[in-house]
């Protein structure tokens, strides 16, 4: 297809556990996603590797069943981790490098259609930590994208909402939602995709945009809930036939397929009938919305849990929220929309897409990104550029940041930014070296609520090196941790008395240095992504 005219260059991308979605700005500055080569508007997730060539999306979902151990399916799970969690055609991948490749073939897709992408703004869980969404940022770099920059899900979807509605009311365009007489409006997302679960709570006014409090689990989606009828199924052949299909990778494949056309049936009707083949075999037998809903009573009673949560950490009563905003695949089951409602005594809003609200809030902070960066050349008209130029947009950090202290107990978590603080933020707290003439500190940085400094995550390990000579025992030294306003951390290390700053460095177990991310870069760019 010929590239097509007034493309800002501009994408947002929802990289999604199950799916993902990637949206541009019209010249109005109104999201729009784009869809992929198969004319779609979300493409799987999912990866198959054979001999150098990566296939990406609907067909690698459709071969999952025909060759599981090519594929790579929840890639989002692992992210931050150092090695996706089993191997690919007996290669071992980085959940990173694996993320890329679907970006990569996200972004081949888009400059098919409209020329070449300049800036991508990628979507992270809220709850993601500071190495899931380092792993975020360098997937964008190995697939060549320019990162303008990484945002909460929830904070896309509300911005994209609030965007809507005042659309809607044929206000000018490029405007934000208040309430119908120009007030604040307060906001519940709650955002439940394919593997992760975000809840937060948001403020909007006509020019700035506020996240209150934010709370969440990375490892809980429809996933879980796909799982609990995969157990379920092979239970029930088990019972007939005696063997188990979980035991096959590819009568697994099959089941969790399988799962998720019931789970996607079940939120339509009452009733469903599932197939499961395993050994030639084949069992099929009903399965009720009231069955699926007793199998997953726990896990969305966590969702629940969480929630009320966010509402207390952020000082509020339900009354005090004006309206909840359903985000994410999985809020299409009846049973989750029930109990929001039961939860806040409000009907939810789940007006837009929930597959496509991410990208779209993505595509729009992009824009205003632009915007104060003076974007001379964007394709974006002088009025919606004008509008967004004072936008002002505050995120709060999802865990709390510390370092570890010694203390008679062992090793404890000084929190410096507690969770829920607006960004960016910057703490500094003076500390004591531990000898006389000691030249460097070593600073453990962690990220986490809990009191002992190994219940939490150590984010990496920051070394404050080159200090005078025969400093004596328990001379100051000064440590500055920021929270950038995507989330990301840095340390720094000063020593008080002189006012130096000495020379520091993060050093993170695991992490990809620059020249690693560009080697990756450069594999990527050889490879046939299709
Ligand atoms: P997302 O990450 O927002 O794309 O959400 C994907 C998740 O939503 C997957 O677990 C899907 O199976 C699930 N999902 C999508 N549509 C439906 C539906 N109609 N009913 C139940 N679950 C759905």
């Amino acid at each position: 297809m010929a590239p097509q005219a007034e493309f800002t260059g501009l994408i947002g991308i929802d990289l999604g556990t199950t799916f993902s979605c990637v949206a541009r700005l019209s010249r109005e500055g109104v999201p729009q996603t784009i869809p992929n080569r198969e004319g779609e508007l979300i493409t799987p997730s999912v990866i198959v590797l054979e001999d150098d060539i990566a296939v990406v999306g609907r067909e690698a979902k459709r071969s999952e069943c025909v060759y599981p151990e090519h594929t790579a399916v929840c890639v989002k799970r692992d992210m931050g981790g150092m090695r996706y969690s089993r191997s690919i055609a007996g290669k071992i991948y980085r959940p990173e490098i694996l993320s890329a490749m679907i970006l990569k073939r996200i972004k081949t897709d888009v400059e098919a259609r409209f020329g070449p992408v300049k800036h991508a703004v990628i979507t992270v869980p809220a709850y993601f930590d500071d190495t899931r969404r380092k792993a975020t940022q360098d997937a964008g770099r190995i697939a060549g994208l320019s990162v303008l920059d990484i945002i909460n899900e929830p904070t896309a979807a509300a911005l994209a909402y609030a965007f809507e509605t005042h659309r809607r009311r044929n206000e000018h365009p490029g405007s934000f939602a208040t309430g119908p007489t120009g007030e604040p409006t307060t906001a519940l997302v709650y955002d439940l995709g394919g593997g992760t679960f975000d809840v937060s709570i948001v403020r909007i006014s006509r020019d700035r945009f506020e996240t209150l409090a934010t709370d969440g689990d990375v490892r809980l989606g429809g996933r879980d809930w796909d799982e609990r009828l995969v157990n379920f199924f092979a239970e029930e052949f088990q019972r007939k036939y005696g063997s188990d299909p979980r035991d096959d990778p590819q009568s697994l494949a099959f089941l969790y397929q399988e799962a998720e056309h019931v789970k996607h049936a079940l939120s339509a009707r009452a009733t469903t009938r599932a197939l499961v083949t395993h050994n030639a075999q084949r069992l099929s037998f009903e399965v009720t919305r009231a069955r699926f809903d007793e199998l997953t009573a726990d896990l969305l009673a966590r969702t629940e849990t969480t929630t009320e949560a966010v509402v207390e950490n952020a000082g509020l009563t339900w009354a005090q929220i004006d309206r909840v905003l359903l985000v994410g695949g999985m809020t299409r089951v009846p049973q989750v929309r029930e109990m929001i409602r039961r939860l806040s005594g409000k009907e939810p809003d789940c007006s837009l897409s929930a597959d496509e609200v991410v990208a779209h809030g993505a595509a729009l902070h992009g824009g205003i990104l632009l915007a104060r960066m003076g974007a001379e050349g964007q394709s974006i008209s002088d009025s919606a550029l004008g509008l967004w130029i004072g936008f002002e947009s505050i995120d709060v950090n999802s865990h709390s940041l510390g370092i570890a202290v010694r203390t008679p107990q062992g090793y404890a978590n000084s929190i410096l930014i507690p969770k829920n603080t607006p960004l960016p933020a910057e703490r500094s707290r003076t500390y004591h070296t531990s000898s006389p003439n000691q030249r460097q500190v070593r600073v453990r940085v962690l990220e986490g609520e809990a009191h002992e400094a190994d219940a939490c995550v150590q984010i990496g390990e920051f070394v404050l090196a080159g200090l005078p000579a025969n400093l004596p025992e328990r001379t100051p030294i000064e440590i500055v941790c920021r929270y950038g306003a995507d989330g990301r951390i840095s340390v720094e290390g000063r020593d008080p008395a002189t006012g130096l700053l000495a020379e520091t460095s993060l050093v993170s177990q695991g992490r990809l240095d620059d020249a690693e991310l560009r080697e990756e870069a450069r594999k990527i760019g050889t490879m046939e992504i299709v």
